[in-house]
C-alpha cells in the first residue's frame, strides 16, 4: 500500500511530537504507513498580498508538483490559509485526489492554558479529515465522525479522531462500476 507522507511545509521549525502525532493518527485511520517528506523545499507563489494569507488551492498544486511521487501528501504549513469564499480554512485536500493541506494558524487559541497536546490533537483531526477527503470521503452526519463539517474551533474540539463505521467501510469499497 502506498504510503501518506507528512510534510512540514511552514516557515516556522515543526513541533517534532505533533507532527509525530499527526503521522500516528493517520497511520491508524487508513491502515497504512504514514512517513516524514523531508524536502527543504518551500510553498511560492501563494501568498494573497491584500488579504496576507496563503491561497490552499494553489498550495495543493504546489505539493502536487513539489512532492513525492507516489502516494498521498499531507502538508503542513503555519500560515493562514484561505479559499476565496471564505475568510479561512483549517485545511485544503482534492477529493479522490493525491495532494491535501491544513495549518496550524488557527488551531493555537486556548492552547497557551491546556498545553501543546491539545493542539496535536486539533491538527490530528484535520489532518486525517483532509486526507479522508483524498481518499474520496465527502463530509458525513455521523455525530463525533472526524469527516464531519467543522465551523470553527469548537466543531473541531467535539469531533473525534476518528473515521465513523460508515466511512470506514467506504474507504475500503472498491470505486464504483459502470453499469453499462
Ligand atoms: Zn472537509
Ligand atoms: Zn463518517
Amino acid at each position: 500500500m502506498e504510503p501518506i507522507f507528512v510534510w512540514w511545509i511552514g516557515e516556522r521549525a515543526p513541533e517534532e511530537a505533533v507532527m509525530a502525532q499527526v503521522r500516528r493518527r493517520l497511520a491508524d485511520a487508513f491502515g497504512r504507513q504514514a512517513l516524514p517528506w523531508e524536502a527543504p523545499a518551500r510553498p511560492h507563489g501563494t501568498l494573497d498580498p491584500a488579504r496576507r494569507q496563503h491561497a490552499s488551492g494553489t498550495m495543493l498544486r504546489w505539493l502536487l508538483e513539489a512532492g513525492p511521487a507516489e502516494g498521498k501528501v499531507l502538508g503542513v504549513t503555519d500560515q493562514d490559509l484561505f479559499i476565496p469564499i471564505l475568510t479561512y480554512v483549517f485545511g485544503e485536500a482534492q477529493l479522490g485526489g493525491k495532494a491535501a493541506v491544513c495549518s496550524t494558524a488557527r488551531l493555537a487559541e486556548g492552547v497557551e492554558l491546556v498545553g501543546r497536546g491539545l493542539l496535536a490533537e486539533r491538527l490530528a483531526k484535520e489532518a486525517v479529515h483532509e486526507v479522508g477527503h483524498a481518499f474520496g470521503l465527502h463530509h458525513c452526519d455521523t455525530p463525533a465522525c472526524v469527516m464531519g463539517r467543522s465551523a470553527g474551533l469548537r466543531g473541531v474540539d467535539e469531533k473525534s479522531h476518528l473515521l465513523c463505521n460508515v466511512c470506514r467501510q467506504r474507504l475500503h469499497q472498491p470505486p464504483a462500476r459502470r453499469v453499462p
